[in-house]
């Protein structure tokens, strides 16, 4: 073996071995529901804080986040509410991206393709030219409650619909339950429980590492290995004071945050998803019900504390 070649091999031996060293998860955080999901939970104060607290433990652990908007929540009594306007441009000049969630957020389940799709351009009014203004435009569009539509026709309209208009569908594949932990610290809150508070906090973290931990399993299941992460959580009280733990929880679990844009290029986001129920579910399980599989392949998901639903007051039945 000559110098050159002997050199060569050592090299690419050492690329090999870094880049097995240094080998990490990825995830894309995504929150939806902006500018809050329920404001009429909070004090405009109160709301103004959460987005600060948010965009703070954003900044601090580098996470390139999407925020999908309902432009219906600028709105109190028919007229355009400036501090909420605000809470958003102060997401775009923090360098976070702006994404179409609909004007009102409705059940596409419930509505044609023609009544639903009219949501779609009024739900980007005021973040479209603002997303330009500051050098983001508005490209995503994530589907309220995971709604695809709920049979072919729908499904296909609304895709093409939105690929003509120049909007990519943001999937989720760490679908959870935060919402209802966020709807139980709301609770708390309003009651001014900080007890109660710290306790739902404290569930909060591990139920959401034991959702990424079951969503792992899946994409290995379904592709041999962890493909990026895409995860979905919501503009609330619970986010703006545990968002930096949640965030330390996927460090701690080797994950590098990285934009929508960067998860999309994983060719598992490829994957057929002919999935025409009204379920809104993780993209792992379209792609599992794709291909077929039932019952055990989805066992260990992990369940909402019924803690939390009783303080949610929320039922499943
Ligand atoms: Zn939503």
């Amino acid at each position: 073996m000559n110098q050159l070649l002997r050199l060569t091999v050592f090299f690419s031996l050492w690329l090999i071995g870094t880049s097995i060293y240094a080998q990490t998860n990825k995830v894309s955080f995504t929150i939806d529901d902006l500018p809050i999901q329920r404001p009429g939970a909070y004090t405009a104060e109160k709301q103004k804080q959460i987005t600060r607290n948010l965009l703070a433990n954003l900044k601090k652990y580098h996470i390139p986040a999407i925020g999908f908007v309902n432009e219906n929540k600028l709105y109190t009594d028919g007229k355009l509410n400036p501090v909420r306007k605000q809470m958003l441009i102060d997401w775009l000049e923090n360098g976070q991206e702006l994404g179409n969630h609909t004007f009102s957020h409705p059940d596409y389940d419930k509505y044609s393709f023609a009544e639903f799709s009219r949501e779609i351009p009024k739900g980007q009014l005021i973040i479209g030219p603002l997303g330009k203004k500051y050098g983001k435009p508005v490209r995503y569009f994530r589907h309220p409650y995971l709604h695809r539509g709920n049979n072919e026709a729908k499904v296909d309209s609304l895709a093409n619909y939105l690929k003509s208009i120049g909007l990519t569908e943001a999937p989720v594949t760490i679908d959870n339950s935060e919402w209802i932990f966020a709807f139980a610290y709301d609770s708390a809150l309003s009651a001014k429980d900080t007890a109660l508070q710290h306790f739902i906090g404290n569930a909060y973290i591990p139920y959401m590492e034991a959702k990424v931990r079951y969503f792992e399993k899946l994409s290995v299941k379904l592709f041999g290995r962890n493909i990026n992460q895409i995860l979905l959580i919501h503009a609330n009280a619970l986010n703006g004071d545990y968002l930096g733990e949640l965030a330390d929880m996927f460090i701690k679990n080797h994950y590098e945050f990285i934009t929508i844009e960067d998860a999309l290029k994983d060719e598992a986001f490829k994957s057929n998803d002919t999935y025409y129920k009204a379920n809104g579910i993780s993209w792992m399980d379209r792609w599992a019900l794709t291909r077929g599989y039932k019952g055990d392949f989805f066992a260990g998901e992990p369940a909402t504390p019924d803690f939390i639903m009783k303080i949610a007051k929320l039922s499943y039945e």
